[in-house]
């Protein structure tokens, strides 16, 4: 063993190292050696101490792991406890045609876009992040208390091990509570000569806004195709009947060449509804012209 030392020693000094500079004990650079020192006993000291110390910190480990009792109580407090698997960050890249374009992105309607493609998915996502911080509440007022830290204090390591304590730090589990959206916008010129993007990050409250504003939407979609189901024939009859089967605003009827239609004065686009008050004959030439206008202040 010493030999091999002795040949190591040798070939890291380049050859230099002579027999005579063994037995004095004494390297090149190096102040002297106390009294009956030796390189072995010199070696021993530099290589074996740490050695012995690290193969008592091993130990300690091996016996923690084992028998510690605050480190085994973690492990089955992880156990027990289920994060739902998250990805931190989530990526999105957009590529624009023109500089104007990305000048004036709009990154809420990407994510309202995006969530609307997926509804499902983010939905998914929201309620895991929502769901791991509820049961990561829970999860760290127990392993706090499991290790004796006071509620936002360090922690009591007074009789405990502190490698322990160190060990079961170190198996905190640390779920994705509040992934981040972030999505690039980015332009390159056809020649590819110039680039330049803009990116945005949506954290969790945003996104709950996005989904918040898809749900409103949706649903104000459902009321505008409920609220044209409910134009019947028959109600179309009585408003004709009820404006004298006349244009209420030229004041023409079917007779001088117009066709007439039931019109709603406040659009079912802008939120109308079927109802006589909101509906009123027009011909299709006032119509045509009024389209989804309507002036909250003026005629209509
Ligand atoms: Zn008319």
């Amino acid at each position: 063993m010493l030999d091999m030392w002795h040949t190591l020693l040798e070939s890291l000094s380049g050859g230099q190292l002579r027999s005579d500079m063994l037995s004095q004990a004494q390297l090149p650079g190096l102040p002297p050696l106390p009294d009956g020192w030796t390189v072995e006993t010199l070696l021993l000291a530099v290589v074996g101490i740490p050695a012995a110390l690290a193969l008592l910190h091993f130990l300690r480990v091996i016996f923690i792991m084992a028998f510690g009792k605050k480190y085994r109580a973690l492990r089955a407090l992880n156990k027990a406890c289920e994060f739902d698997h998250l990805k931190p960050r989530y990526e999105y890249k957009v590529s624009l045609t023109s500089r104007k374009q990305l000048e004036r992105y709009d990154f809420d309607r990407f994510f309202l876009d995006e969530y609307g493609r997926n509804p499902k998915g983010f939905g998914a996502i929201l309620d895991k992040a929502l769901n791991n911080e509820k049961k990561r509440r829970k999860y760290t007022a127990d392993a706090e208390r499991l290790l004796g830290v006071k509620p936002g204090g360090a922690a009591h390591v007074k009789f405990f091990d502190p490698l322990e304590v160190k060990m079961c730090k170190r198996r905190l589990r640390k779920p994705v509570v509040s992934p981040v959206f972030h999505c690039t916008a980015e332009y390159v010129s056809p020649k590819g000569q110039n680039r330049s993007s803009r990116d945005a990050d949506y954290n969790m409250k945003q996104m709950e806004a996005i989904a918040k504003q898809y749900q409103k939407n949706k649903e104000f979609q459902a009321s505008k195709a409920y609220q044209r189901s409910l134009m019947t024939d028959s109600l179309r009859y009585d408003i004709m009947k009820r404006d004298n089967f006349r244009c209420v605003l030229c004041g023409r009827t079917a007779k001088e060449g117009v066709k007439l239609h039931v019109d709603h004065i406040l659009p079912v686009a802008k939120g109308g509804l079927t109802v006589p008050d909101n509906l009123r004959t027009l011909c299709d030439q006032c119509n045509l012209g009024k389209s989804d206008k309507y002036d909250p202040r003026g005629a209509n």
